[in-house]
């Protein structure tokens, strides 16, 4: 079902003329009403009338979460604080936490994305949808809840965690829809198997809306098999709006990027330079009708591919090809650049072990290693240690063969790596910085 047909399916110029009409507007609003942006611009002679066409946007500064740090809480906002009727701040383990403000017009605007990218994942009305993402400062729930309540599901606001009574209620409720983190998801399905829940025959989940941290195809295969599932990926943050700037359709060809809100750019994260749609680059996103926090050439730091050819599902807006990794995530070992996603991709290619994994880098004697601890799958593999090392070595090529250096490989029992249930999992950790012990 398509949610906005008049938007979703707007020829290529009309796009392009909303899109013009909502920089202009944006820029201006900027220029009048944000300081440190105006400064931005003062700074390189650059006026809101310059902005002529929609290739001028190539003019205009970059904005970063550090502009974001240096306004906090409430300096980049473009209303008075008494217009906000919504804050949320993103999760930021370290210093303070990134705040966004929404007017009523913006709350608006959020609802109505998310119905679409709702819509667009296959949800109906009448669906039962339950929300494993946590209600708090973090956007992912709340824009959910509304969106869904929108198109006219029954919403279960259960939130993170608590995963007996996620299943209990799933069962007892008949969810069809379930909003998660992909690897809350691929927890629950193990739970499930563990307390001998036949997923198939007891549960009516259909649909799942997950996103909000990175996952690879292999992971979405993972969910599908373990949750009888149509797994679809969604993508947002905070500083832009939270979750609905772009999502999955049920063709699976990329996330369809809600154009008529906001522009996307790839760029060259290390020079900084726009690149032709169709390479691979950092994203980089304009707010066009953002009132109260609008956002001018966002650097996300999020690598993906822009596809702006036709969808078979009629929907014109382009689409952007699942994130392979963030420019601050890769890991430089030895000289070579390592993305997670490389090694989540080559490890759940392997039969017999488990999408269950942690990246260790360590600096030893100057120099750097990498090593992946990973859950094998089979408990008879216990006994057996011809078989668990063969399986070792198996891993350690294919990591070999994928990145081009030499990982190590520790294959640890089934279930013995934590589980995240709230927020986002936490998978590479870098101890290069710390003492050497
Ligand atoms: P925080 O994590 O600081 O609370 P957000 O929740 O807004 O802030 O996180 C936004 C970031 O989460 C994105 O920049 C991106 O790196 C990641 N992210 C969100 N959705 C996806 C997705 N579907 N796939 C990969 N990464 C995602
Ligand atoms: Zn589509």
């Amino acid at each position: 079902m398509i949610w906005n047909k008049e938007r979703e399916t707007m020829p290529r110029r009309e796009i392009e003329a909303l899109q013009l009409e909502g920089l202009k507007w944006t820029v201006d609003r900027v220029y009048e009403r944000v300081p440190y942006y105006r400064a931005k611009m003062d700074a390189i002679g650059l006026k809101p009338k310059h902005i002529r066409t929609l290739k001028d946007v190539q003019l205009l500064p970059y904005m970063t979460k550090q502009d974001f740090r240096d306004n906090y809480p409430f300096h980049n906002f473009a209303v008075p604080k008494e217009e906000l009727v919504r804050i949320h701040a993103s999760s930021g383990t370290t210093g303070k936490p990134t705040v966004v403000g929404y007017t009523r017009n913006d709350l608006e605007m959020w609802t109505e994305l998310m119905a679409r990218i709702v819509c667009q994942a296959g949800v109906m009305p009448g669906d039962t949808a339950q929300i494993a993402f946590s209600y708090g400062l973090f956007t992912g729930a709340f824009g959910l809840h509304y969106g869904l309540e929108r198109v006219g599901c029954g919403v279960v606001p259960i939130g993170g965690g608590n995963t007996e009574k996620q299943l209990m209620l799933m069962e007892d409720f008949g969810t069809t829809v379930l909003i998660a983190t992909p690897s809350y998801a691929l927890y629950l399905g193990e739970r499930a198997q563990e307390l001998g829940i036949d997923i198939e025959k007891r549960l009516k989940l259909r649909v799942g809306l997950f996103g909000s941290e990175p996952w690879t195809e292999e992971m979405r295969r993972a969910i599908e098999n373990s949750l009888h599932i149509k797994a679809t990926d969604n993508y947002g943050m905070s500083e832009l709006i939270g979750p609905g700037v772009a999502g999955d359709c049920e063709e699976f060809c990329g996330m369809h990027i809600a154009e008529d809100h906001f522009l996307v750019e790839t760029i060259d994260s290390e020079s900084g330079e726009v690149l032709p749609v169709g390479s691979e680059g950092e994203l980089v996103f304009t707010s066009l009708d953002k009132e109260a926090l609008p956002v001018i050439r966002y650097r996300t730091r999020d690598i993906s591919v822009i596809d702006d050819t036709p969808c078979a599902c009629g929907r014109t807006h382009a689409r952007m090809r699942k994130i392979s990794g963030r420019a601050d995530d890769m890991l430089i070992i030895r000289g070579v650049n390592v993305f997670p996603s490389q090694i989540e991709s080559a490890l759940l290619g392997i039969s017999g072990i488990g999408p269950h994994y942690q990246i260790h880098v360590y600096r030893r004697n100057h120099l750097d290693d990498l090593e992946v601890l990973v859950e094998f799958t089979d408990d008879t593999l216990l006994d057996n240690y011809k078989k668990l090392m063969a399986l070792t070595e198996h891993a350690r090529e294919k990591l070999y063969n994928t990145l081009g250096i030499h990982v190590k490989v520790r294959l640890v029992e089934p279930h013995s790596i934590e589980r995240t249930q709230i927020g986002k999992a936490k998978r590479v950790f870098d101890h290069r910085n710390e003492p050497e012990q």
